[in-house]
């Protein structure tokens, strides 16, 4: 049974490439009835940031990406920080130095700068030179006594080839020769990314390694780490990037882009239309489909229609796609989502009626892209004056307009119950009395009541406004 894991470095905020690398592996787990392990990669010690466990945590149950092992869930193979691992990681540095695939190196940063300098200097792309190789244990004692500081180094063969078929990319190849031997421990103890990741993916039986294309060119130190302990890698697979719309990668600073899942939640989207989103980047159906459950992508998601060229972020598509995820949701949801916008604009209080605002979000609920959106488009509701622009002032100029106006302010005023119905009679009785109908008898009630020259239905927005409101807003104009 298949085993992968999500293995973030808790750095920053989770980003739309971790979500959507923690999805991929979560489909293709699921779709395999295996185990979906999220693990924490915290070794770099000055990226690491405060809090962002706990952040990436909450993104992926947003997500709805429930991991069956790994931090807070534990397992069988935990555990699962790499900082809480280090005796773990210990042994195996033992083993590699004791069998002499790895070595003690003393060069300081200056000698290693000096040697770069050089290979510049003669156009030859850098690798270390590997002159800490051939120290003797007597050269190596003296300069543990001297207290100089040391790293390790795994020995990299010469004039091999390491390649892999990925499951994306078919197979990739690198030639050990323009590898030079590289850090597997860091002069603090700790040990670099390539070794940790791959003694923990070995440990933990992890089947597929499924990431960013980023990491392709640490796959074949991975791959000598894996000799080097004489384990059987696992399958790859190397997802495109993510591009923003104009083609090009997207960097951290990018504002042309919402790029971390907490914004996305702030604003109202929904974590499956965010899920269906993520999965069309990169992945492609075999139909025209467009919207899929999550059962759905893991029913058909394979890596074969995953592209190997970079996926465009489209945030119309997005939008729209979420759209459809809101018109289909239950109106409590909804409501539940716009209340703290609605707060926060300061359009209701901590004690509202919610069978009103329910009211008032089933009237955007169609055609709302996010639900932060509520704000502005019900800002007329809980504004004292409304601003006319040219052309509601152009509507409010037709020659029906102070007929159909003071006859409605006068039909409504008189109503018993105000509600949406008796307002539709009301503007029957107006037609009536004064001969304008359509839009002749619509649109200036509606300009005069809102604004807008547009909007949705109109006796349910003239109800919704309330009596007194809808009559102080039609003297406005009438006197
Ligand atoms: N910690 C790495 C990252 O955040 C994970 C790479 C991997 O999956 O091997 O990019």
């Amino acid at each position: 049974t298949v085993r992968l894991r999500f293995a973030p470095s808790p750095t920053g905020h989770l980003h739309i490439g971790g979500a959507r690398t923690a999805l991929f592996n979560y489909l293709f787990t699921k779709k395999h009835g295996g185990t979906y392990i999220l693990r924490i990669e915290d070794t770099d010690l000055t990226r690491n940031k405060e809090n962002a466990e706990q952040g990436f945590m909450n993104g992926f149950r947003w997500q709805g990406l429930a991991w069956d092992e790994g931090v807070e869930v534990g397992g069988e193979y935990g555990p699962y920080t790499c900082m809480e691992r280090l005796d773990v990681y210990q042994e195996y540095i033992n083993k590699v130095v004791e069998s002499g695939a790895a070595y003690p190196c003393y060069c300081t940063e200056a000698e290693l700068e000096a040697e770069r300098e050089a290979a510049i200097a003669n156009n030859e792309v850098y690798k270390y030179s590997g002159k800490c190789r051939h120290l003797t244990a007597d050269e190596r004692a003296a300069l543990d006594a001297e207290g100089r500081k040391k790293t390790i180094r795994l020995q990299v063969k010469p004039d091999r080839v390491y390649k892999w078929d990925d499951m994306i990319r078919d197979t990739i190849e690198f030639e050990s020769n323009g590898i030079g031997d590289f850090v597997i421990v860091k002069s603090d103890g700790i040990p670099t990314y390539n070794f940790a990741v791959t003694v923990d993916d070995a440990l933990m039986k992890i089947t597929h390694v499924v990431r960013g294309e980023e990491h392709i060119s640490n796959t074949p130190r991975q791959l000598m780490v894996y000799e080097a302990f004489g384990w059987e890698p696992p399958l790859f697979a190397h997802l495109p990037l993510i591009l923003n719309e104009t083609g090009k990668k997207l960097s951290k600073r990018d504002e042309s882009i919402i790029q971390f899942i907490e914004q996305y939640e702030e604003l109202g989207y929904l974590p499956e239309a965010v899920n269906n989103f993520l999965a069309l980047l990169g992945w492609s159906p075999a139909g025209e489909q467009e919207i899929f459950t999550m059962d759905e992508l893991i029913e058909q998601f394979s890596f074969d229609r995953v592209s190997k060229s970079g996926a465009i972020f489209d945030t119309n598509k997005l939008n729209w796609m979420n759209g459809q995820y809101i018109k289909a949701a239950d109106l409590d949801r909804i409501v539940d989502l716009a209340i703290p916008h609605l707060q926060k604009a300061g359009y209701i209080g901590a004690d509202f009626d919610r069978a009103w605002v329910a009211e008032l979000v089933s009237l955007y609920k169609d055609g709302m892209l996010y639900v932060a959106e509520i704000a502005a488009l019900s800002e007329m509701f809980f504004t004292e004056e409304v601003a006319y622009d040219e052309e509601a002032k152009a509507v409010l100029a037709e020659e029906s307009a102070p007929a159909v106006l003071a006859a409605f302010r006068d039909k409504i005023a008189e109503l018993e119950e105000y509600t949406a119905d008796t307002i539709k009679g009301a503007l029957k009785d107006v037609q009536k009395e004064t001969g304008f109908k359509g839009a002749k008898l619509f649109m200036p009630t509606r300009v005069a009541a809102t604004g807008q020259t547009h909007g949705r239905d109109l006796n349910v927005t003239l109800y919704l406004l309330g009596r007194d409101k809808v009559i102080a807003r039609l003297n406005n104009i009438i006197e």
